[in-house]
């Protein structure tokens, strides 16, 4: 099985990846000395599939435990379910040494890590992450927070856990057009990183969408070692770290103009990462090979590539990139790639490329 070590002096912690990982739960806390009560923040989807397992799990190794639910979606990261979640610890009485165990999608993972990193000024926090988007992505590196009218992830903090499971069983249940999105940011991290991974994904893609369990194991692995390196040498994303962000401006900007409604996220970075590819090309000289193989192996998967979006659509997303919190200086910085398996951060982009790179992305989007 594998187990990824997350290295960060005295708050470092493990990822691990396998099956039947869920019912090993309440063992592993016990090794790990935490506290006698927890609180299992869940969904109310993920309630019915794993909230049993997790609960008897932590009762048999001696904790005191209380399952509490969330509606499930995006607009539960919010302050009234912080509130709540806040109501029920005070309830509980949790005190410094209690933990919370984050059982579902990114969602959960925010919200409950949230609620971890500030409840008495910071408790233990266990990630059970089960979309394979926060099995890749938001269970590993620290970041918690809720979303204000104003913003995503306007509220947060970064509050590493002591723990991550993905459990590979748990992904069975998940719906595909989920598991296709989370495959998105497995993409991005052979694009930023390795050249090896894409070129596994290249060939094992149909293998790892039935969830055969030993490359998913390995491309999950993977996805997680590179999110870990990143994580430990740029934990508070001052620099490095912004790698992680390739298809995101566009996909980000993506996602606000159509409400976050139609694209999951995973779909809106498919169409930013093509974007970019294409951007790239201009700026950097990615071989247009490169960049077809990138669009190919996206469109494989069964994601979005292009957008069809209107001139007046165009000008507006262009708008929201400006409007992105990481923006620093009214200059949209793009991550852009030279070649699969390496990017470059910090890309100025002129506007009119960005433009005409949407257009003929829409061309595209239009004609299928
Ligand atoms: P993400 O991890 O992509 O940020 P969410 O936390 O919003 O996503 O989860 C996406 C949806 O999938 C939610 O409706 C959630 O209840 C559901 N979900 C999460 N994990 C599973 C699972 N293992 N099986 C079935 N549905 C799941
Ligand atoms: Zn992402």
């Amino acid at each position: 099985m594998p187990r990824i070590q997350v290295p960060l002096g005295d708050r470092s912690y493990e990822v691990l990846i396998g099956p039947r990982l869920l019912p090993s739960l309440g063992e592993r806390c016990r090794k790990l000395n935490l506290g006698r009560r927890c609180l299992v923040v869940t969904d109310e989807n993920v309630k019915k599939i794993a909230a049993k397992t997790a609960k008897k799990s932590l009762r048999d190794a001696g904790f005191e435990v209380t399952v509490h639910s969330i509606p499930p979606g995006e607009g539960s990261k919010n302050l009234k379910q912080l509130q709540l979640g806040y109501r029920q610890m005070a309830e509980l009485q949790l005190e410094r040494g209690s933990f919370v165990v984050a059982l579902g999608g990114g969602v959960v993972g925010d919200l409950a890590g949230f609620l971890a990193a500030s409840y008495l000024r910071g408790i233990d926090l266990v990630q059970i992450p089960t979309t394979l988007l926060a099995q890749v992505d938001s269970s590993v590196g620290g970041k918690t927070g809720i979303n204000l009218k104003a913003g995503k992830n306007l509220v947060g903090a970064f509050h590493q856990p002591r723990l991550v499971l993905c459990d590979l069983d748990l992904l069975a249940t998940l719906p595909p057009r989920e598991f296709r999105a989370g495959m998105a940011e497995v993409v991005k991290y052979g694009i930023i990183r390795d050249a090896r991974l894409f070129a596994l994904l290249e060939k094992k893609y149909s293998q790892i969408l039935n969830q055969e369990s030993k490359p998913l194991a390995q491309v999950i692995a993977q996805s997680c070692r590179i999110k870990a390196e990143v994580v430990t040498q740029d934990e508070q994303e001052q620099g490095l770290r912004a790698i992680l962000n390739y298809g995101h401006t566009i996909g980000h900007a993506l996602e606000a103009i159509t409400g976050y409604g139609k694209y999951l996220h995973g779909e809106a970075i498919s169409i930013g990462q093509v974007a970019a590819a294409a951007l790239s090309e201009t700026i950097l000289g990615l071989e247009p090979q490169a960049s077809e193989r990138i669009r190919n192996l996206l469109a494989a998967i069964g994601l979005p590539i292009y957008a069809s979006l209107n001139a007046r659509q165009i000008t507006r997303l262009l708008e929201a990139m400006l409007l992105d919190k990481k923006v620093s200086d009214k200059k949209t910085r793009f991550v852009l790639a030279d070649r699969i398996g390496n990017v470059l951060t910090g890309q100025n982009v002129p506007s009119a490329l960005i433009r005409s790179t949407l257009v003929a992305g829409s061309r595209h989007a239009s004609r299928k």
